[in-house]
């Protein structure tokens, strides 16, 4: 195990055989090497990124996410531009140096490119992250050009097969990763990303995984666990499995070194010390949240997500603790990546 640890340190991907190995059990070495790389290139650093879940239509039926179309027991919600500005404005004075818009696609949004262009004007200092879904390349390059630095949009799965498992006909991984192709020519700093443990999720699945983010370089990964939701099909399903995400989280460090890779909230959902565990594991990016209190709890992708009742202030020093709680230091910064080679 040791040897294949510095043979992914060394040439940043792996066998199917290989990283299968790798993944099957407990490896302390591979942690002690995540960690050791993420101390090289961001020191006991740990960004920051407010999120604004923004609004909560979606058009799409993914069937593991809990504001998906279907769902009739979704009070939906839709944040105005002046409530936005709000958070930006809190989450400034607050020390975040990125704000990044989530929502689902929800096509009745229509002033969402002159949001984005207020929040450049406001903050020239600050980096704007839109995860926002699927759209045009001429929508993608509208908001690039309107002021938006980066996007996130998890590839969710690099297995054809497994795709179709978790959505309904009409979506389609081709169209997910021309999405992400579109945005990196366009010139974001672009995310992929998945869920570890949805249903119908392989080893193979997962290799896949690793395989598609080494050809597409991204500037962050996104992964945590999937957790079912009680409204969605996959209701009875379980949850996926913590240690494999937190080593996950270090092979992924490995294979690039100045990655971005948030220690996610669904990690922090799973168990009480989730985020601090997936700092110990290598990543480097925390993303507290700045939506309002009253929508919060309406922004339930999954069952019984954290952090639904405090205010932007408090998620924001509790995460300041937790991080210096295991030797971290929270820093404002617009947190770009180092860029090492
Ligand atoms: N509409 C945007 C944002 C989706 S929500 C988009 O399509 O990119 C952000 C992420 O939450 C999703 O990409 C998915 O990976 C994750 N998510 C959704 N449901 C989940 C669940 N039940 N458990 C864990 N993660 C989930």
């Amino acid at each position: 195990m040791k040897s294949l640890v510095d043979k992914l340190e060394k040439e940043r991907i792996l066998s199917r055989d290989e990283f299968k190995q790798l993944l099957s059990e407990k490896n302390e070495y591979l942690f002690e090497r995540a960690r050791a790389v993420r101390h090289e290139v961001y020191g006991n650093e740990v960004f920051m990124r407010g999120l604004i879940e923004f609004t909560n239509y979606c058009k799409n039926n993914c069937y593991y996410c809990g504001i998906r179309a279907g769902n009739k027991n979704a009070q939906r919600y839709r944040l105005s531009r002046a409530q936005i500005l709000e958070c930006c404005e809190l989450g400034y004075e607050l020390g975040f140096r990125t704000f990044v818009l989530q929502g689902g696609e929800d096509p009745a949004y229509t002033d969402f490119v002159e949001i984005v262009k207020d929040i450049r004007t406001a903050y020239p200092d600050c980096a704007i992250t839109l995860s926002i879904g699927e759209q045009s390349y001429e929508t993608y390059k509208t908001l690039f050009e309107a002021g938006a630095n980066r996007y996130l949009l998890r590839h969710e799965t690099a297995n054809d097969a497994h795709y179709k498992q978790l959505h309904p006909e009409g979506m389609s991984l081709e169209n997910r990763k021309k999405c992400l192709w579109n945005l990196k020519e366009i010139g974001f700093q672009v995310g992929c990303g998945f869920m570890v443990g949805s249903p119908g999720q392989t080893m193979d699945c997962i290799v896949d995984d690793l395989r598609f983010i080494h050809e597409l370089q991204p500037a962050m990964v996104g992964i945590g666990p999937f957790i079912p939701h009680k409204d969605t099909p996959f209701k009875d399903c379980k949850a996926g499995d913590f240690q494999l995400t937190l080593r996950l989280l270090a092979v992924l460090r490995l294979m690039k070194p100045d990655l971005l890779l948030p220690a996610t909230t669904a990690l922090g959902t799973l168990d009480p010390q989730g985020r601090e565990q997936g700092i110990l594991a290598g990543g480097n990016v925390v993303m507290p949240n700045l939506s309002p209190v009253d929508v919060r709890s309406k922004y339930m992708l999954y069952d019984n997500k954290i952090c639904t009742g405090d205010e932007a202030a408090e998620c924001r020093s509790c995460m300041q603790w937790r991080m210096v709680s295991i030797g971290y230091d929270v820093v404002i910064s617009k947190g770009d990546p180092i860029c090492i080679m």
